[in-house]
């Protein structure tokens, strides 16, 4: 007789592993609170639909916070190996100009997830909608809804971080695993936008400002990418990528500095040559020879005395590592991703929870952290595929 897989959560981590299980071997449901699936999967699509990214594996698995806790999954089911698949079930993929990976021009999220999911129809894996996971019972069945309860041979929890709760990622089993006694740890924003207090006069005239092909350093990392001038600070990839280390320091300290270099392609001694070398007050070579746009100018104005401005060298400087003070992150609900949730220690390196037998844990509820980009959906669809086969390998 067929064994019985249940997966609580209806996102990324799920789909993969549902598309990977054996279905000669096992029977499995999908039980997800919401009325439809996959809705952070959708709301991923909306600003550039990043599935994965086609960087060399080698460089690919250090993306992620801690380091080696994914490797095995990653390697195991890999940038190549996700597109190869997408393809299989009718979606093609193309890497765009940033080595990221999108469906190909035309395809929507939402065709993207119905491909999947009638994949998963046709292999015949069920769907149960409506069903919130609240517990389980005392004999380690699963409780929906405080009392319609579920046997399953093997659970496998994929309930996701908690950010952009209106997709059901909310966070809210934490405490149902703490009070089971599971190692949890406090959510955390990553992805997130960060707090700068910008002078009045600067951002009412510089919100929404893009600041294009820049890097930021903090704490020894540099990330190339850009960002934007918000009211409430600075967002974008070039940012997202360091905040598990702007958020470690943030927990103990009340507020850090980064360091924007606004020309990352021209080394501080071809910038000063051309300022030097060129024949026109300071602004007008900031503009036209170094294409600074009007908003680094204007910070470069604000926050450097007339003498500093003038002085070349310092000027160069401050264009190649100006400081910026974070005091905060973003909310978390508007995190693209968070950390935090299931301890990684609470887990074996197959993720099933160490303090319960056949109960399993994949996806962005452990407390790993990705740049976005195509890294998470990457990271949560490697986990689901791993566990898939290695549970396949198990009934074999
Ligand atoms: C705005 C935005 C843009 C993004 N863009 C990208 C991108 O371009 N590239 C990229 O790689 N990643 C992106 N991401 C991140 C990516 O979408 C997520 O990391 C990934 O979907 C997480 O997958 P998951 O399976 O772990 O959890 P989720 O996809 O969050 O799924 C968890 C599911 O569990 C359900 N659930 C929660 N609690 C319960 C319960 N008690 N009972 C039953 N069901 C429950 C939820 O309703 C949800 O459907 C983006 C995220 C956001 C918010």
């Amino acid at each position: 007789m067929k064994k019985k897989i249940a997966v609580i959560g209806g996102g990324t981590a799920a789909l993969f592993l549902a598309a990977f299980i054996d279905m000669s071997l096992y029977e499995v449901a999908i039980y997800e609170k919401k009325s439809t699936l996959g809705r952070k999967f959708l709301v991923a699509g909306d600003g550039g639909f990043n599935l994965s990214h086609a960087e060399e594996m080698a460089e690919f698995v250090n993306r992620y916070t801690p380091t080696d806790f994914l490797n095995t999954s990653l390697m195991s089911f890999t940038n190549q190996d996700l597109c190869e698949w997408m393809s299989s079930i009718g979606i093609e993929t193309f890497v765009g100009s940033s080595q990221r990976i999108f469906p190909v021009k035309g395809i929507k999220p939402v065709q993207v997830l119905n491909a999947i999911l009638q994949h998963l129809e046709h292999r015949g894996v069920q769907i149960k909608t409506n069903h919130c996971f609240t517990g389980w019972s005392a004999n380690g069945n699963l409780v929906f809804d405080k009392s319609r309860i579920i046997q399953a041979d093997k659970k496998v929890f994929a309930l996701g971080g908690a950010s952009w709760s209106k997709t059901g990622s909310d966070g809210a089993w934490l405490d149902t695993f703490a009070l089971k006694g599971i190692q949890t740890k406090e959510f955390m924003a990553q992805n997130c936008a960060f707090k700068i207090d910008w002078p009045k006069a600067f951002i009412h005239m510089h919100e929404g400002s893009p600041l294009k092909n820049i890097a930021i350093s903090f704490d020894g990392k540099t990330q190339k990418g850009e960002a934007v001038i918000t009211a409430f600070g600075l967002e974008g990839n070039a940012i997202y990528a360091l905040s598990p280390d702007i958020q470690k320091a943030l927990s103990t300290q009340k507020s850090v500095s980064i360091f924007v270099d606004f020309k990352p392609m021209l080394s501080k001694d071809v910038l000063l040559k051309k300022i030097k070398d060129a024949p026109k007050n300071i602004s007008t070579i900031l503009k036209q020879m170094i294409k600074l746009p009007p908003s680094v100018i204007a910070l470069l104005k604000d926050s450097l005395s007339k003498e500093e401005f003038l002085d070349i060298e310092f000027l160069s400087d401050s264009i190649k590592k100006f400081p910026m003070t974070l005091s905060a992150s973003a909310p978390i609900d508007e995190a693209i991703s968070s950390s935090g949730g299931i301890h990684l220690s609470a887990v074996h390196p197959n993720f099933e929870l160490v303090d319960m037998e056949e109960n399993y844990c994949i996806g962005e509820m452990l407390d790993w952290s990705a740049p976005t980009g195509g890294y998470l959906i990457q990271g949560c669809a490697s986990m689901g595929v791993a566990l898939a086969r290695q549970l396949n390998s198990e009934k074999a």
